[in-house]
C-alpha cells in the first residue's frame, strides 16, 4: 500500500491501540484491506476478552453482527466456533425483527477471535500499553509512544480502549483503580485527550457477580433449551460443530428487594460515588428495585461460561453492592441459597469522548489520521464496540493510504460510510456524531428508520459488494457471496417465469379469487399462507431450490410490498443525505439561526442536511436557513455529491 504524505515512511500504516472487540476488528480490517498494521494491547492473552456477559447478539446486536460478517469482519466467525447455545430471539415475530443470539464459551471466544487475528496476514501484535499520541505541527497524529518507552510512527492511529481510560471499579465503598476486574487503567492516554482539547465525560456500567455452578440448585428451575439445529451467524460456517448446552432460568424475591432497600446506601451507585450515568437499558439489580418498585419478581438468566467451567454469569443482576450484601441476596434466589460466589459484581466509571467529536468516519475532527472506535465513544457492549472497529479499521486504512480502492466508493480517498438506510452500523454511527451519548449507548432496533431492510437474514445483501468495492472482503466470502447471489437470481428468475390461472391452483390445493387472472410462483408467495414447499406440489422444479435460498426468497417476498413503500422514504431521505455540509463551516456567521439550533450544529458538525435535520433542537426554520447558506456558499460537486457509499 502506498505511503501517507511524510518524507520519511512511518514504521506502519495504521496502528491500532488495544484489543478488544473494536481493537480486533479495526487491526483484521486494515490488514485485510493490506495495510501494514499493528494492534498494541496490553496483554496479548486477553484479546478479544468478553469483560461481562458471554453471549453475542441480540435483538438489533445480532443485526450488527451479521453486518460485521458481511464486510469479512471476525466476530461471527469467532462467536461460531465458540458458541455453546444458538437462539434466534423473537421467532414468533418477523424477521425484522428477529435477533440471532449466542451463549458463548468465554475461553473458546477468545481463543477464536486471537486464532482468526494471528491468521491475518500483514498484522503484527504486540502486548505494550500507549501511554501517549505524537502528533506533529500540523496537529495529525503521527505515532504513539509506548509504556515500553517506544516511539512508533503510523499514517494512522486507531483507539479502542474500551473501559479503560481512568477506569475505576467500585464494589460498595471499595474503589480500585482497574480497566475491568485484573487489568490497569489507562491513565496516559486519558491526559492525552485531555490535553489535545478533547470533550471527554464519565459514565459507568456493571457486572453481576460469578456463581459457582456446583453450589447451585438446579432441580427446580426452569431449563432454556437453545434453538436445534443452531443457525450459524456467519455466511461462511456452515455447521455449528461446539457441543450445546441449556440455560436455566430464575428470579428475584420479595424478601430480596427488601435486603437491596435496605443496603441502598451501600450501593456504589446510590452512595453518591459514581457520578457517571449508567446504561439504563441495561440498569443494575439496585435500580431496578428502585426503579420498578411494584414488581415482584426479575427474572435472571443463569448462563454457563464455559463448556469445561463450573462459572455461571447471573444475567440481570448487575450490581455495586458491598460483597456481604451481595452474598446475603443471592440466599433469597430459588436455587442460588447456597451458591459460592467466585467474583462480586462489582460497577465501573471511565472517561469516554464526547463521540460529537468525530465525523462519519470515526475520525477525530481535532487530530487528522486519530481515529476512535467502541466503548470509548460511549458505546456499550461487544456489537457495537466492534461494528465501530471495522469501520474505524476500514476508514483509518483509507486515511492512510490516501487513495481510495478502485470503483464503488465515489471519490479516492474518501471516506467509507453507510448511511441509515444501508445498515444498523450506519444508524449508530450516525446516532453518535450527531446526538453524542448522553448515557451508554446500545444498540435496539427502534432506533432504525428502515428495519424492515435491515435484517440480519440480508446483511450481505445490504452489504458484501460495499466492502469488496473497498477491499475490506477477502476472496472466499467474494466467492461464496457470488454464488448465493447467482442462486437467489436464478430462483427469483424461475419463480417469475412460472405460473398458473386460479382454476388450475384450486385443483392443486390453493385457494385464491377466481378471477381468471393468471399467477406467477412470485406473486402467489407473498400470499401470507403460502410458502415454496405448498407452490412445489404444483411446480416440482421448485423443490430444487435450496432450504436457505427459498427461504431467503420467501422473506423477500413476504415484505416486498412493504419495502417498496419504505424505498420511497428512503430516496427522500438521501437527497438531505446528500447536500453536504462543509466541515469548515462556521455556524456562527449564519444570520437568522438562533443561538440554540446555532450551538448545537456547532457542537454536532453534522456532515450532511440530514444529520442535522436528526439534531434535537435545530428546528426547520434553522433547516431552511442553514440550506439556503449552504446552497449559496458551496460547490455543485457539494450540493449533489453523495457521502454514501
Ligand atoms: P474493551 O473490550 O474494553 O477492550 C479494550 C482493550 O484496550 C483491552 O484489550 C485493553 O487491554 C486495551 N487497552 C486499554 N488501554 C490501553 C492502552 N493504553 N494501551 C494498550 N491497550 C490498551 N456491555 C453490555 O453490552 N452489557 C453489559 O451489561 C456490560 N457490562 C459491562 C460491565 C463491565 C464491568 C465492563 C468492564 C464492561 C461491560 N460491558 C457491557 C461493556 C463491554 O464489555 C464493552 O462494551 C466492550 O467490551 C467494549 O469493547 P471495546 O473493544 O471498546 O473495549
Amino acid at each position: 500500500m502506498k505511503n501517507g504524505p511524510n518524507h520519511c515512511a512511518p514504521s506502519y500504516d495504521v496502528i491500532v491501540i488495544g484489543g478488544g472487540h473494536a481493537g480486533s476488528e479495526a487491526a483484521a480490517a486494515a490488514a485485510r484491506m493490506g495495510a501494514r498494521t499493528l494492534l498494541l494491547t496490553h496483554r496479548i492473552e486477553t484479546i478479544g476478552e468478553m469483560s461481562c456477559n458471554p453471549a453475542i447478539g441480540g435483538l438489533a446486536k445480532g443485526q450488527l453482527v451479521r453486518e460485521v460478517d458481511a464486510l469479512d469482519g471476525i466476530m461471527a466467525r469467532a462467536a461460531d466456533r465458540a458458541g455453546i447455545q444458538f437462539r434466534i430471539l423473537n421467532r414468533s415475530k418477523g424477521p425484522a425483527v428477529q435477533g440471532p443470539r449466542a451463549q458463548a464459551d468465554r475461553k473458546l471466544y477468545r481463543h477464536a477471535v486471537q486464532a482468526l487475528l494471528k491468521e491475518q496476514p500483514g498484522l503484527d501484535i504486540e502486548a505494550d500499553g500507549v501511554e501517549d499520541l505524537i502528533l506533529d505541527n500540523t496537529g495529525a497524529v503521527t505515532g504513539v509512544r509506548t509504556t515500553a518507552g517506544r516511539d512508533i510512527s503510523a499514517a494512522a492511529v486507531v483507539v479502542t480502549t474500551g473501559t479503560f481510560l481512568r477506569g475505576m471499579i467500585h464494589i460498595g465503598d471499595t474503589q480500585i483503580p482497574a480497566g475491568r476486574v485484573g487489568d490497569k487503567p489507562a491513565i496516559g492516554l486519558a491526559y492525552t485527550f485531555k490535553r489535545l482539547g478533547f470533550a471527554l465525560g464519565r459514565l459507568k456500567t456493571g457486572t453481576p457477580p460469578r456463581l459457582d455452578g456446583r453450589s447451585i440448585d438446579w432441580g427446580g428451575l426452569q431449563v432454556q433449551p437453545g434453538d436445534d439445529p443452531p443457525t450459524p451467524f456467519s455466511t461462511l460456517t456452515d455447521r455449528i460443530a461446539v457441543p450445546q448446552i441449556n440455560c436455566h432460568l430464575t428470579g428475584t424475591t420479595p424478601a430480596g428487594h427488601d435486603l437491596i432497600r435496605d443496603n441502598l446506601h451501600l450501593s456504589a451507585m446510590y452512595s453518591g460515588n459514581i457520578s457517571g450515568p449508567g446504561p439504563r437499558y441495561c440498569p443494575s439489580i439496585e435500580d431496578k428495585v428502585v426503579r420498578f418498585a411494584d414488581r415482584q419478581r426479575h427474572q435472571i438468566f443463569l448462563e454457563p461460561e464455559g463448556l469445561d467451567d463450573d462459572t455461571i454469569y447471573p444475567n440481570g443482576i448487575s450490581t455495586s453492592l458491598p460483597k456481604s450484601v451481595q452474598l446475603e441476596f443471592l440466599k433469597t434466589i430459588p436455587g442460588l441459597e447456597s451458591a459460592t460466589m467466585l467474583q462480586p459484581g462489582y460497577a465501573i466509571e471511565y472517561d469516554f469522548v464526547d463521540p460529537r467529536e468525530l465525523k462519519p468516519s470515526l475520525e477525530a475532527r481535532r487530530a487528522k489520521g486519530l481515529f476512535l472506535a467502541g466503548q470509548i465513544n460511549g458505546t456499550t457492549g461487544y456489537e457495537e464496540a466492534a461494528a465501530q472497529g471495522l469501520m474505524a479499521g476500514i476508514n483509518a486504512t483509507r486515511a492512510a493510504s490516501k487513495m481510495g480502492a478502485a470503483g464503488g466508493n465515489g471519490t479516492p480517498g474518501a471516506a467509507f460510510i453507510l448511511d441509515r438506510a444501508d445498515a444498523y452500523i450506519g444508524v449508530m454511527i450516525d446516532d453518535l456524531v450527531t446526538q453524542g451519548a448522553a448515557e451508554p449507548y446500545r444498540m435496539f432496533s427502534s432506533r432504525a428508520e428502515y428495519r424492515l431492510r435491515l435484517r440480519a437474514d440480508n446483511a450481505d445483501q445490504r452489504l458484501t459488494a460495499k466492502g469488496a468495492a473497498v477491499g475490506c472482503v477477502g476472496p472466499e466470502r467474494v466467492a461464496r457471496f457470488a454464488d448465493k447471489m447467482a442462486a437467489l437470481e436464478g430462483a427469483a428468475a424461475l419463480l417469475d417465469e412460472l405460473e398458473a390461472s386460479p382454476n388450475r391452483l384450486k385443483d392443486a390445493g390453493i385457494v385464491i379469487n377466481q378471477d381468471g387472472v393468471k399467477r406467477t410462483a412470485k406473486t402467489l408467495l407473498a400470499y401470507p399462507d403460502i410458502d415454496l414447499g405448498r407452490l412445489a406440489s404444483l411446480w416440482p422444479e421448485l423443490a430444487a431450490i435450496p432450504p436457505a435460498i427459498a427461504r431467503q426468497l420467501e422473506i423477500e417476498s413476504g415484505y416486498a410490498s412493504y419495502i417498496e413503500r419504505q424505498d420511497a422514504d428512503i430516496l427522500a431521505f438521501r437527497r438531505d443525505e446528500s447536500l453536504e455540509i462543509p466541515d469548515d463551516l462556521d455556524f456562527e456567521t449564519i444570520s437568522g439561526l438562533s443561538v440554540e439550533a446555532r450551538t448545537k450544529l456547532a457542537a454536532a458538525r453534522p456532515a450532511t442536511l440530514g444529520a442535522a435535520a436528526r439534531i434535537s433542537g435545530v428546528t426547520p426554520a434553522a433547516l431552511t436557513t442553514l440550506l439556503g447558506h449552504v446552497r449559496r456558499h458551496s460547490t455543485p460537486q457539494q450540493q449533489s455529491g453523495s457521502v454514501s457509499a
